[in-house]
């Protein structure tokens, strides 16, 4: 198969012919159809996630036929349309006992722990437990940018924030999993503030939902301009980029009780952010992280885009193919594109 692979952290990744997988026991082989390109692709490629072990082949956002199955597999068989949630629980430890296989103990991460998508094929484990069946319409594209931001901030908003309807929504960093974030605030029936540093993802932000905005550079202070916007603070707000700043901010643009959902990974310098504390304790707000979302809470989200309430296909930016993907990884942190990229040809 064809797939992008490195070497080394930092080394430009190349294209490469590999032996193609074969499925274990139970997990399946997927002909990947589309996959996105994702921000943690980055930070693993930059050798910020520990998970990672070279040589690696990247992906973790990724839609397909399923080509080959395991004698253990039940409920999937070649030909079927599939995504999968980038972290796939293992179906018997205690957290996927319990419907959590978000934080699974043993987890699966396509593109992490193993290899990814950014291939012709990819190998999947536990697939009865993972394996979402895709409906005819919803295309390979739009479901591999379900896979990772948009899935996490479906459960950002609806099942950590647990955000209702009429109430004001922070959305700190407007890519992938910001816009995510507030087309989902905005379906609820929430009023979602963007925040950004670029006025043209936040005009772009406007149109997926946002009732306002905020340029981190333009104003002194952005909690208080928030909290000015709300009239005294949000009732639940996203960090979507990861960063000290806007962990902070996050935090701090709350009003009494309200509730923070950190997305955005923290890592190299990034990783021990300052929190304010005492507001925290104050004014009782509420601080949760969301990693992934189980297969099981996909029947929600795809419900939702069934009805026409949800379009994730709004967030597509460009399609690219698996070469040019190779440019697009290693700039990703300079990236200024509106919207998400998505590989479709191999
Ligand atoms: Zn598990
Ligand atoms: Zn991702």
């Amino acid at each position: 198969m064809k797939a992008m692979y490195y070497e080394a952290f930092g080394a430009t990744p190349e294209i490469r012919v590999l032996p193609d997988p074969a499925p274990s026991r139970n997990g399946v082989v997927v002909k990947v159809e589309a996959t996105g390109l994702c921000r943690s692709d980055w930070h693993g490629w930059m050798g910020h996630d520990p998970d990672i072990r070279l040589p690696h082949v990247p992906g973790h956002e990724l839609a397909g036929t399923v080509l080959a199955a395991g004698k253990g597999v039940s409920r999937f068989k070649p030909g079927d349309r599939v995504t999968v949630p980038f972290v796939s629980g293992c179906g018997h430890c205690h957290e996927c006992r319990s419907g959590n296989q978000q934080v699974c103990e043993a987890q699966f991460q396509p593109g992490f722990t193993h290899w990814g998508s950014f291939a012709e094929y990819v190998a999947l484990d536990f697939a009865d437990q993972n394996l979402v069946p895709l409906p005819d319409s919803v295309s390979f594209a739009t479901a591999a940018s379900l896979g990772c931001r948009f899935a996490t901030s479906f459960r950002a908003v609806c099942d950590q924030a647990k955000v209702k309807g009429g109430e004001w929504v922070a959305v700190h960093g407007c890519g992938g999993v910001g816009l995510s974030a507030i087309m989902i605030a905005a379906a609820l029936g929430a009023r979602p503030i963007a925040i950004d540093i670029s006025e043209e993802k936040l005009a772009f932000a406007r149109t997926m939902g946002a009732v306002a905005a905020v340029n981190a550079r333009a104003v002194a202070d952005v909690a208080e301009a928030v909290r000015e916007i709300s009239g005294g603070g949000a009732h639940a707000s996203i960090d979507a980029l990861g960063s000290q700043v806007t962990a902070f901010n996050s935090i701090a643009n709350l009003r009494r009780r309200g509730r923070h959902v950190q997305v955005g990974l923290m890592l190299g310098a990034e990783a021990a952010p300052q929190i304010p504390m005492a507001q925290v304790i104050g004014h009782e707000l509420e601080i949760y992280g969301s990693h992934g979302m189980q297969a099981w809470r996909y029947d929600a989200m795809l419900a939702m885009m069934a009805a026409g309430t949800l379009k994730p296909e709004r967030l597509i930016g460009r399609e690219i193919s698996l070469a040019e993907a190779v440019p697009a990884l290693v700039s990703m942190d300079q990236a200024t594109d509106l919207g998400i990229s998505v590989i479709t040809r191999f």
